[in-house]
């Protein structure tokens, strides 16, 4: 990850809380999340469906629609220096916080149009849903230029999207192709193209690689790693999949319930997952290169989210659990104390505060020998 030496993170994340309205009760969706993301920084959000990550990109992106509320948070972007974006500036000073910071909840509905362009771009999972149908693939990307870049000429517009279907791995005869005319893969190479026409600081992507097979799955994730390693762009990667997660990011996002459970850096994750739920994801998928291992599952659902346990969230669902679980609830803090906050990796768990577990090392050693213990007993597979 390369942070163009600012030291102020690109993306401040605080306290965000999103709900959605429902006729039998009200689901928090999102319950009091909180991460930053640096400069050129890839984060993975990963989690079972419904744990709250897709409604996180919504509200980032503040694509939010009715019956879902952000319900309290802020999301703060940090102007990176030497980072003229005018286009802010012109419409109103208020939304220009001290210091280049902006809050995008304080954007109008004109501000955040050129935002989202401009310094963010989203690619969803379907990319034939995000393109329209009846215009060809060079139309498309031309427009987005027309709209935000009209000092271009005609002749540079289409020099720009040639360029760009150029970085994204599509022949330039391409650029009259509609989208049926076009395999998954390349539409969704597409899709990133437009996404990257303004050269924005950070992409969101939702599950972008879902419906596709494993080997076009496979280019494409390559093609992202590469394009944020060449344009130093922040990334959010949304999946299910955290095995992805562990090929692409630099840290990873565990979610459950609405709230992160677990952020590490990948490596950190992938050798020492210490929060169960993450070991439980971690040991659901074959490792393909190391010692033949059995594979378990995590035993039960995700909670209902208008109705969400007391104490831990994942407590009926844990093989760790213990009397505290089930009363207190954890709240996400270094896994050890003293080191560098997020660096050292960060977990919500009780079994790392020392109030409710007296043992020195309760980390991923302990889980993995519970789990030993169980499967030899056939309690889980
Ligand atoms: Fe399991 Fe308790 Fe940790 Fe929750 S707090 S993950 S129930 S050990």
């Amino acid at each position: 990850m390369e942070t163009k030496g600012d030291t102020k993170p690109l993306l401040d994340v605080k306290n965000l809380k999103v709900d959605y309205s429902a006729a039998n009760g009200v689901v928090h969706a999102v319950n009091d999340v909180s991460f930053t993301l640096q400069r050129g920084e890839i984060l993975g959000l990963a989690g079972e469906s419904g744990c709250g990550k897709s409604t996180m990109a919504y509200a980032i992106t503040r694509l939010l629609r009715p019956p879902g509320y952000m319900t309290g948070g802020q999301i703060l972007y940090h102007v990176p220096e030497g980072r003229d974006i005018p286009i802010i500036h012109r419409d109103t000073e208020d939304a220009l916080l001290a210091e280049g910071t902006i809050d995008l909840m304080d954007l109008s509905p004109t501000q955040l149009r050129r935002f989202r362009w401009n310094e963010l771009s989203i690619v969803f999972q379907s990319a034939m849903n995000a393109l329209n149908p009846v215009l060809s693939i060079g139309a498309q990307i031309i427009d987005v230029l027309k709209r935000h870049r009209p000092e271009l000429s005609a002749e540079q517009r289409k020099h720009r999207a040639l360029e760009l279907l150029n970085l994204v791995g599509i022949a330039s005869d391409r650029l009259s192709s509609y989208p049926h005319q076009l395999s998954g893969g390349m539409r969704q190479r597409a899709v990133i193209a437009i996404a990257l026409a303004l050269n924005p600081e950070l992409i969101v992507m939702d599950e972008p690689t879902t419906a596709l097979d494993v080997v076009v799955q496979r280019d494409i994730l390559q093609l992202i790693s590469a394009l944020c390693k060449e344009f130093s762009m922040a990334l959010i990667f949304i999946t299910h999949d955290l095995s992805l997660l562990l090929e692409l990011a630099d840290r990873v996002a565990i979610m459950y319930a609405g709230k992160i459970v677990e952020l590490a850096s990948c490596q950190e994750l992938y050798l020492r997952p210490n929060h169960p739920y993450s070991y439980g994801l971690l040991n659901a998928f074959p490792n393909l290169h190391g010692p033949r291992r059995v594979m378990g599952g995590i035993p039960g659902s995700p909670p209902d989210l208008r109705n969400v346990p007391a104490g831990c969230a994942f407590h009926p669902r844990c093989l760790m659990a213990f009397e505290a679980c089930r009363k207190v609830e954890p709240i996400l803090q270094a896994v050890h104390p003293g080191e560098h906050a997020e660096q050292g990796g960060l977990v919500s768990c009780h079994l790392y505060d020392k109030r409710y577990h007296k043992d020195d090392v309760a980390g991923s050693e302990a889980i993995a020998a519970r789990y030993a213990t169980l499967a030899e007993e056939g309690k889980i597979r």
